[in-house]
């Protein structure tokens, strides 16, 4: 091939993708997204919970000192990266790390207390990719800051299971509750837990054996079948705890059985982060446990202080959105399909597309969801894209209707048609349409 050709001929490259682990949210789920973040805002509103939304990234401190060095999120997951100025910042892991920080550096400690914030955001982590697990990952949480009573956790728990409830999927998920105790009680415990596995350590795996030192905790919620087998034999957290841990934990049961809330006891559930004190529960799948958990939190009294603040308790829970969305399918719930549109206009020729221009701001306006085919095609050509985009009705207007000044209004599932005055429009559509359907949602009014 001459030199030139070969030169004009364009490179085929091949298309893009999402980069792994991570994944669009295509038109159909962001209905269940918008869904979901209906009945948390709602729920959370009827229990004075106030929104707040944290930067996407943080100084990297904010997360180790946190979460712990020794956890998984901190030692394995964290996107960190150097800005220009060589400083280290993350991609936020989860949400509570960034609330706190913000409640210190806000002074929420002189809000009136407790503070009840909620979030609904995006959050990052290196883990590896596979069924309900991805690196871009949505969860909604819940937090009460500056007060600690069972009743608080309780409320927590309350919430998180009446929004499950709402999606139509708690009862696929069981309650697993437990109590870590104080960070006193621990350290008497995790040297019984290093005493009872020295020894045992070639039956671990290397995950435990490293975790060993730094973090017995964590053997025992680790799935391996073995460290599962060795976890049961274990010492027991419930027997190391203190007389305030355990009545603590006693309320907190009473509560959840005065509001009828079903849970089971896990002597092994410890999550995965170093801050939890006291309560710690998740909602596991019943079919397959702690393997899609799809939520999870705890109480986590010292963390403000081990963040800079005054020593102030506090309870969260948070919960993944894909997982929530994936559950509501596999139970077939479907979600109102608020995007569906309600009118399609058809027009030909330049003085009909004049016409439909503010009939069509017209509609919107009064709640009607349309859509203009706005192009050069022929009527039945947009009549077949109408059929397409499954609208009950269509309104075409066309040389003869310009010259008359009136529309027609087809009925799409069956196919007729009538005629009527230009200026009767949108209320026959209106009336078609029935007044309960419009999209009439009002943000409230702002004062000028
Ligand atoms: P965690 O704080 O790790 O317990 O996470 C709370 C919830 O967030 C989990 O129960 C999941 O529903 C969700 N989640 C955590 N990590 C991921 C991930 N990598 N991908 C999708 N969802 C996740």
């Amino acid at each position: 091939m001459p030199q030139d050709e070969q030169q004009q001929k364009p490179q085929q490259t091949p298309p893009f993708q999402t980069a792994k682990g991570v994944h669009d949210i295509l038109p159909n789920d962001h209905e269940y997204h918008t869904f979901i973040k209906k009945v948390v805002r709602h729920r959370c509103r009827q229990a004075g919970f106030r929104r707040i939304t944290t930067p996407i990234f943080e100084y990297t401190d904010v997360f180790k000192r946190s979460i712990g060095d020794t956890s998984d999120i901190v030692s394995k997951e964290m996107y960190t990266f150097e800005d220009r100025k060589g400083r280290s910042l993350t991609l936020r892991p989860e949400g509570t790390a960034g609330v706190v920080r913000s409640y210190i550096q806000h002074g929420m400690n002189s809000w009136p207390q407790p503070v009840e914030l909620y979030y609904i955001d995006p959050f990052f982590r290196y883990d590896r990719p596979q069924k309900g697990r991805y690196r871009q990952f949505w969860q909604f949480g819940l937090e009460i800051i500056g007060e600690s009573d069972p009743a608080l956790d309780a409320q927590i728990i309350y919430i998180a299971n009446r929004i499950l409830d709402d999606l139509g999927i708690a009862d696929i998920f069981t309650l697993q509750l437990n109590s870590i105790g104080s960070s006193e009680d621990r350290t008497e415990y995790m040297q019984a837990l290093k005493d009872f596995y020295f020894g045992k350590e070639r039956s671990l795996c290397a995950d435990c054996r490293s975790r060993l030192e730094k973090n017995p905790l964590r053997l025992l919620d680790c799935k391996e079948e073995d460290c599962k087998i060795l976890a049961q034999l274990a010492p027991k957290l419930v027997d190391y705890l203190s007389k305030e841990s355990l009545e603590y934990h006693d309320e907190l049961k009473e509560y959840l059985e005065e509001m009828g809330i079903e849970y089971t006891e896990n002597p092994t559930l410890v999550r995965g982060l170093d801050y939890y004190t006291k309560t710690v529960f998740e909602f596991w799948d019943k079919t397959d446990g702690a393997q899609n958990a799809i939520g999870g939190g705890g109480r986590y009294d010292g963390l403000i202080e081990l963040m800079g603040g005054k020593p102030t308790p506090a309870c969260g829970f948070a919960a993944g959105i894909e997982r929530i969305i994936a559950n509501m399918k596999r139970q077939k719930i479907r979600v109102p399909q608020k995007d569906d549109l309600h009118v399609f206009v058809a027009q030909l020729g330049k003085e009909a597309k004049k016409m439909c221009l503010p009939l069509i701001n017209d509609l919107r306006e009064n709640g009607i969801k349309t859509m203009g085919a706005l192009g050069k095609g022929a009527i039945k050509a947009q009549l077949r894209l109408a059929d397409k985009f499954k609208v009950p009705y269509t309104v075409i207007i066309g040389i003869t209707e310009v010259r008359e000044g009136t529309a027609i209004i087809r009925d799409m599932s069956v196919g007729t048609q009538k005629t009527v005055k230009f200026e009767d429009v949108v209320e026959e559509i209106i009336d078609l349409i029935g007044d309960e359907n419009r999209d009439m949602y009002s943000p409230g009014e702002a004062i000028y």
